[in-house]
């Protein structure tokens, strides 16, 4: 019996997991990606693979699930990743009970949380600050991927083991009928389209989107150099601020007004969207961030004053050997404006849209991917 055919448009993260996952249920795929290489979102972000901000249930289980994927297929398709676990740091009272709460509530839900002391602390985290530190919460639960290598390497073992084939350089234009176009030249059919183009949402079925409740995200980047003999900074660090970020967090009592006190103090800090996280890839650099602006059309320049910001709080409650930035850059992610944590649509009959996992696709794609293509 001839197996069913697939067509995955875009070869950032959602593509690769939905390729993968129809791969596994039997599906010849093909996947079309508009540049000789996927450097979208995907590629731009801190490779935190973090189920620590997602919400008991669901999306937990699915940020479970993408996680226990990466694990299997980083030796498979040979590129980096380590469990560093993650650790939030409180340096005022305030902070100091919100991590209190968390670790109360995750505990009872069975995640692998603990919570640490100043020294305690310092036992698990060479960066960490200790002057005026009062203590962290560390999860087990998270692992980096370096999403340059990971994204760069998946494709070849999805060739290799699940023979689905890659064509580079290929611009989808127009889907019609189950027929793919690439421009006037070049047409593809198969028995299903997935569409996972990510923040480029106006090209295919623009009169959809354009009802739909999405806007984009704009986040700025820093990477530090590689540090030096082979120094590592242990989990992967946060700083008060990233306690407003994650779904997750609303599970403590006094987050508002930690909330509050931002508000007050840090306003600036707030109106930049900026919370300062820093992962340690393979090859020893660090990845730091980030700022949120929010909007349709985001002109393309970095704001030094914002990259400064980040600097100087993640200077607040990090240690490191070498602060020489070796770049910077920006990354733009479809955010959806009504709370929800994903996009899937049919806009025609055969026809599916996967996008909208905003800031989260590396935390949440391989687990989603499986959970839809299971579904149809
Ligand atoms: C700065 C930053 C930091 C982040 N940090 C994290 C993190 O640490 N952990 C986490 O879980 N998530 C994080 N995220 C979110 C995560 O990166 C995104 O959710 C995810 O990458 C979105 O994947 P995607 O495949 O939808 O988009 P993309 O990676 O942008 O891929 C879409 C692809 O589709 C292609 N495409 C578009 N239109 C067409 C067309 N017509 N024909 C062919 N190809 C097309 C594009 O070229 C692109 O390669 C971060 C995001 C950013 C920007």
């Amino acid at each position: 019996m001839q197996s069913r055919s697939a067509i995955v448009i875009g070869a950032g993260i959602v593509g690769l997991a939905t390729a993968r996952a129809l791969a596994l249920r039997g599906f010849s795929v093909k996947v079309f990606e508009r540049s000789e290489r996927a450097v979208g979102a995907s590629i731009r972000n801190f490779g935190m693979v973090w189920p620590i901000g997602q919400p008991q249930g669901k999306m937990y289980e699915r940020a479970a699930r993408t996680r226990d994927i990466w694990k299997e297929l980083s030796p498979k398709a040979n590129f980096w990743s380590e469990q560093a676990g993650s650790l939030h740091l409180a340096y005022h009272p305030d902070e100091w009970l919100v991590l209190q709460e968390l670790y109360e509530c995750f505990h009872k839900e069975g995640r692998p949380v603990q919570l640490l002391d100043k020294q305690a602390v310092i036992g698990v985290s060479a960066s960490a600050v200790p002057d005026g530190l009062l203590g962290g919460l560390y999860s087990r639960d998270e692992w980096i991927v370096d999403p340059r290598e990971a994204i760069a390497a998946l494709p070849g073992w999805l060739s290799e083991h699940l023979k689905v084939e890659f064509y580079w350089g290929k611009c989808v234009s127009y889907i019609s009928d189950q027929v793919v176009y690439i421009g006037n030249e070049e047409e593809y059919e198969a028995d299903l389209v997935f569409i996972c183009n990510g923040a480029d949402f106006e090209t295919l079925y623009p009169e959809n989107f354009s009802q739909l409740p999405v806007t984009k995200c704009k986040l700025q980047m820093m990477r530090l150099v590689s540090q030096p003999d082979n120094w590592r900074i242990g989990p992967a660090l946060c700083g008060g601020l990233s306690l407003t970020h994650y779904g997750s967090f609303k599970a403590a009592a006094s987050l508002p007004q930690l909330k509050q006190r931002y508000a007050e103090e840090m306003a600036a800090y707030l109106e930049w969207g900026i919370h300062v996280m820093v992962s340690q890839n393979g090859k020893g650099e660090l990845t730091v961030g980030d700022s949120h602006e929010y909007g349709l059309t985001h002109d393309p320049f970095d704001r030094d004053f914002v990259n400064k910001m980040i600097l100087d709080y993640l200077r607040k409650f990090a240690r490191f050997k070498d602060w020489t930035v070796a770049e910077s850059w920006n990354g733009i992610y479809t955010k959806l404006t009504d709370g929800e944590a994903d996009l899937f649509f049919s806009p025609e009959p055969y026809v599916y849209v996967i996008n909208g996992v905003g800031g989260a696709g590396m935390t949440l794609s391989f687990g989603l991917a499986e959970e839809l293509v299971a579904g149809l």
